[in-house]
């Protein structure tokens, strides 16, 4: 049980790798608070965690306002009486595309939700972070923070923005909160046909990507999980500051 007795909020659990993260943490012993746009995915995702005998309770909020982040905060609080773990894991993505053809409002939401959402969170979430003797705040960031792709310029900026404020935060908050962030490859979730919408041959694309990782797939919003499970553990108590590429050896490769 390495969250045992840990109070821990995931935003953007009611899919993907935050659902996989609140089923995962509570195995773990965590008690979670379940929060994302979508309150029937919240409650969903509560739901199967408390079906397999953990404790969730679910909150809709929108990550990207400062009221959204101080809701979710509010209800751990309520719910729980302390925060342990932050993980700012809600995200978006737009459709893969030339510069010239990516909707203009939509390079302010990718921003607004995947690079101001998280540091809104730590804004929400450090007061009470702090007051815990070990606590950590994750940040879900992507390989294309840090590598570049052909069309992808406006979600690769906003995951760059996620990977520097955790450094940021990281220098900040210490020692008394660990700061860091999980760079997932390509991950097998809705999101993934989000990226590949506007392609001709979406599932052709998806199959190149996977030969391309030397560990021969693309990630499982399980292996995401695991690593966002590390970094909250007290395994991690000496990192903070480090984005962990989840990546399959992608980010080695020459
Ligand atoms: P992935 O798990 O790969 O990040 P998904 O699309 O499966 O991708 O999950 C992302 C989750 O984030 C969704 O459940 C979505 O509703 C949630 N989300 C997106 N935008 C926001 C937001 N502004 N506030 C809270 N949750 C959000």
């Amino acid at each position: 049980m390495r969250l045992a007795n840990k109070f821990a909020v995931i935003t953007g659990a009611g899919s993907g790798m935050g659902r996989a993260g609140a089923l995962l943490f509570a195995q773990e012993g965590a008690h979670v608070v379940v929060a994302d746009l979508d309150q029937k995915a919240a409650e969903a995702t509560a739901e199967l965690v408390r079906g397999k005998g953990g404790e969730a309770v679910a909150v809709a909020a929108d990550v990207s306002t400062l009221s959204g982040n101080e809701l979710i905060v509010r209800t751990a609080l309520e719910t729980f009486g302390a925060l342990d773990v932050f993980w700012a894991n809600a995200g978006v993505a737009a459709p893969m595309s030339p510069v010239a053809e990516q909707s203009i409002d939509f390079f302010d939401t990718l921003m607004g939700v995947n690079a101001k959402g998280p540091w809104l969170g730590a804004r929400a979430a450090m007061p009470a972070l702090r007051e815990r003797p070990v606590s950590s705040f994750i940040i879900t960031s992507s390989l294309s923070g840090f590598r570049a792709r052909p069309n992808n310029s406006a979600y690769s900026a906003s995951k760059g923005a996620a990977i520097q404020l955790t450094r940021a935060l990281s220098v900040e908050f210490a020692p008394e909160v660990r700061v860091n962030s999980v760079a997932p490859v390509s991950t097998e979730t809705p999101m993934l046909r989000t990226f590949m919408a506007k392609q001709d041959d979406i599932e052709g694309t998806i199959a190149g990507q996977r030969a391309g990782v030397p560990l021969g797939r693309l990630a499982l919003p399980e292996d995401i999980a695991k690593a966002a499970l590390f970094l909250a553990s007290d395994d991690a108590e000496f990192i903070t500051g480090v984005t962990l590429p989840v990546d399959g050896g992608i980010s080695a490769r020459s």
